[in-house]
């Protein structure tokens, strides 16, 4: 069982004071790991040592912050073993998949941002005015489990750049990664008060930092249901609130596309990590005339996705996360058969090749409508929806309809498909993929949040923006 129970604040692990609490691996059911839920007090402490290194850190130069972020790369490469194993006990991410997409999507925004900062401009003139960026203070960051490294990365690595500090809550769920995370900081020798970590759930932990009257900004990403009680926590000491948030994307699989060839590409966004991506394109809209081709083309893909065990190693599916997301996907699944779709493959109950944890099969639904549950629901497991449609306009019409917007797939000839990106209401559109460009903005419209992560625009919304009108 790993010992998590200590906090990272000042530099310094210390031993946590408040209610123990079990990981529980999805795998076997059993413990894994340990946490304490941090108190307001300690968070208070965390805050308290992150504003007084701010003073120091935000006077740094940025060769010496660039520097910081490439000692934090060099650590944090060492330590990816140990990344992919606490991901695949923890929320059962298969390892090679942990160490390899999990871990070095992370890694990667070290270096990004190390670039970014280096060509940064921090003043600019606008009419008579100089425009200057500044760090914008002490940030709190509270981070989900399904990518946990990847999303602390997107946070930590340009709060550093900007000169800001901070104090970061990971998931209950999966908190291995941020504990490394904290002795790769350590070893790579981040001022003490700089990065302080804090081990705790939402209601106890992620409240006392959404509330804290000396955070100046929560960076918050996970469900959309968390991020409208951190706004209203946030909203008496008006701090500013960055949200990343929930999705239900759409793949409009063009009219007359190859579908052997666009398919098993973004197909492969409702499978990899189980399934639990924010941007799983999970609502397939085929052509009326397609839809018998492509109901073949989906089930072999997913029927050749094995279930097995996260520690071992290949090409295969883990767990979802936790028994109450198994229980959710359940009933999603059956409600789709109750509401008259039609079962491809998978279905409910566990895979046959396992007979414990949180496993689901993987799940093709045709005769999917918009009206439907698991057509409006976030899913979070490994099942593709498949709708019809008679017309473009109606396909988009249908991807649109939904109230996230963080993200929509197009498969199909990549020149027709950019006509059709402007119409798609989302921040990220990918073509015959489904992942961002870690380089580019990343985030959502509507109720998928309201900021951008990634590259330069990352950087920035961890900045303030001073305006000096009259200096020569
Ligand atoms: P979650 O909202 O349950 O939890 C996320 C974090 O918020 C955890 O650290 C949790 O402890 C904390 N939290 C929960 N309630 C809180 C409260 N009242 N106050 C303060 N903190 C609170 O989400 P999850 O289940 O960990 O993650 C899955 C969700 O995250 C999905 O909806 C997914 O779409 C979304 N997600 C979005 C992005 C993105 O970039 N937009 C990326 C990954 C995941």
């Amino acid at each position: 069982m790993h010992d998590y129970t200590q906090h990272y604040i000042d530099g310094a692990w210390v031993p946590g004071e408040g209610a123990v609490r079990d990981v529980i691996s999805p795998s076997t059911e059993e413990a894994v790991s340990q946490i304490k839920v941090a108190t307001k007090g300690e968070v208070d402490r965390a805050v308290q040592a992150a504003r007084k290194a701010f003073h120091s850190f935000s006077q740094t130069s940025v060769e010496d912050r660039v520097a910081l972020l490439g000692r934090i790369a060099e650590e944090y490469k060492k330590r990816v073993p140990d990344f992919g194993r606490a991901m695949a006990e923890e929320m059962g991410a298969p390892v090679s998949f942990a160490s390899t997409a999990q871990s070095l999507a992370g890694l990667a925004h070290f270096g990004i941002t190390a670039k970014t900062l280096k060509d940064f401009q921090f003043s600019e003139r606008l009419g008579n005015a100089h425009v200057v960026y500044e760090p914008i203070g002490v940030v709190g960051m509270i981070t989900p489990w399904n990518w946990p490294l990847n999303q602390i990365a997107l946070k930590v690595a340009p709060a550093l750049a900007a000169g800001d500090t901070m104090i970061l809550k990971p998931s209950e769920e999966c908190p291995g990664c941020a504990h490394i995370l904290a002795e790769v900081m350590h070893a790579a020798g981040v001022p003490a008060g700089v990065f302080n970590l804090v081990q705790g759930d939402g209601p106890t932990t992620g409240e006392a930092i959404s509330a804290h009257p000396d955070i100046d900004m929560v960076s918050f990403t996970g469900s959309t249901r968390a991020g409208i009680l951190i706004a209203k926590a946030a909203a008496d000491t008006v701090k500013r609130v960055h949200t990343e948030l929930g999705g239900k994307a759409a793949n409009v699989v063009l009219p007359g596309a190859d579908l052997s060839a666009v398919l098993p590409p973004t197909i492969q966004g409702v499978l990899a990590n189980s399934g639990q991506s924010c941007i799983a394109p999970t609502r397939v809209l085929v052509h009326k005339d397609q839809m018998a081709e492509a109901t073949q083309v989906v089930k072999a893909i997913v029927e050749s996705v094995p279930v097995g065990d996260p520690l071992t190693e290949g090409a295969h599916i883990g767990p979802v996360v936790n028994k109450a997301q198994f229980d959710k996907i359940q009933s999603l699944i059956q409600s789709a058969i109750d509401e008259g779709a039609t079962l491809e493959t998978g279905g409910t109950g566990l895979p046959t090749n396992v007979n414990r944890g949180y496993f689901i099969r993987p799940t093709v639904f045709t005769g999917v409508t918009p009206d439907m549950r698991i057509a409006n629901e976030e899913i979070f497991g490994p099942v593709a929806t498949l709708m019809t449609y008679d017309t473009l306009d109606q396909a988009i019409e249908i991807a649109n309809d939904t109230p996230y917007g963080l993200s929509a797939t197009i498969s199909g000839d990549p020149a027709e498909a950019a006509k059709v990106a402007p119409r798609l209401r989302a921040g990220l559109v990918t073509i015959n993929s489904w992942g961002p460009d870690s380089f580019a903005p990343f985030g959502g419209y509507k109720q998928s949040g309201n900021g951008r992560e990634g590259g330069v625009y990352g950087l920035k919304e961890f900045m303030e923006v001073k305006t000096v009108v009259g200096a020569p």
